[in-house]
């Protein structure tokens, strides 16, 4: 029997790769807006794509693309009646992938929108949205369950909460906009006090770049005994601008369409990658608007050999750039005379 995700995280760092909203916008096959993962049902052959590349990048877990296919989302685009269908299709489409490699695969909640601190009836609502998908995922043989781009310490203990009633390991990352959660913890304290309820491991995802995602989880590695997670978002925020959500190109918000001219390159990401090992952090992914080119530079540099590596640059054969090369045709002279 393969490892869980327990066992390989006491082995060492799990690389992990998400996004998939995002890059399956990007191609056309969801909505900016709703960003509802339509694709699960309408082109199922561009999620396995993508799910493939993610894999043959170095990913070792396939999350199901169950981000916002639940209830109230698909309520939204008039395809309520689909909820169960998308959750079954993606997760088998998540499992088929991941058994060509042994990778792991997990199955996938958010933050709903509708949570509320102050209406105790909204506690049900969100409970029985996490119930119908994490009891989906736990029929469908997952792994484990990542909960994630999380705001509210209180929803995220309800999705711990369903995710324990499954025996499921639990990875529970929390979406740091703001300097601390919307129902007021300071961040820290927030997954100290998910790590005390249960929850297997802890951190952030999506939301913040390599370079303000960092500061947070230095913080968390020294407070936090248990696994943490960190899987920033490939854009350069700023200390100013801590969140994608705020970065602005053209006099008006990049969010979400606009995000290009930010894109963190791929050695960022690997940077990115071997520091998070270096401080200890046992989770290490990306988030929306990685590319598989990310996936692999970030697998590389923890001493993984993904299938994809036997494509990795050698820029020493390149015309241009390789040392002592000759130019090979006039195309390329022209370009140089360009550049210089
Ligand atoms: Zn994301």
């Amino acid at each position: 029997m393969k490892d869980g995700i327990l066992e390989r995280l006491r082995k060492g760092p799990v690389l992990g790769a998400q996004g998939y909203v995002f890059e399956l916008e990007r191609r056309g096959y969801i909505k900016a807006g709703p960003y509802v993962p339509e694709v699960v049902l309408d082109n199922p052959d561009a999620l396995r794509e993508l799910h493939s590349e993610f894999l043959n990048a170095g990913a070792e877990v396939m999350e199901a693309l169950t981000y916002y296919a639940h209830r109230d989302k698909l309520r939204i685009i008039g395809r309520e009646k689909d909820t169960r269908r998308m959750n079954i299709d993606a997760l088998h489409i998540a499992s088929d992938v991941a058994r060509r490699s042994g990778a792991l695969v997990a199955g996938n909640i958010c933050n709903t929108w509708i949570y509320d601190p102050n209406k105790p009836r909204t506690f049900k609502v969100v409970h029985d949205m996490y119930e119908e998908q994490v009891g989906i995922a736990a029929s469908s043989g997952v792994d484990f369950i990542i909960a994630e781009t999380l705001e509210y310490v209180g929803e995220a203990l309800i999705a711990l909460e369903v995710i324990k009633k499954y025996d499921l390991p639990a990875m529970i990352t929390f979406g740091a906009t703001y300097e601390e959660s919307k129902d007021g913890y300071d961040w820290i304290d927030g997954c100290r006090k998910l790590e005390e309820e249960g929850a297997d491991i802890v951190g952030f995802n999506c939301i913040r770049g390599p370079s303000t995602m960092m500061p947070l989880i230095r913080r968390l590695r020294k407070r936090v005994n248990g696994y943490i997670a960190a899987q920033p978002v490939p854009y350069h925020t700023t200390n100013k601008l801590k969140a994608f959500q705020f970065l602005k190109y053209g006099g008006r918000s990049a969010f979400p369409t606009n995000l290009d001219p930010f894109l963190a390159t791929r050695d960022e990401m690997a940077a990115f990658a071997a520091e998070a090992d270096r401080i200890g952090v046992n989770y290490i992914g990306i988030c929306c608007g990685a590319g598989p080119h990310h996936v692999r530079a970030m697998a590389e540099v923890l001493g993984r050999m993904p299938q994809a590596s036997k494509y990795s640059p050698n820029l020493s054969e390149h015309s241009l750039l390789g040392t002592g090369a000759k130019l090979r045709n006039s195309h390329e002279k022209r370009f140089l005379k360009k550049w210089k």
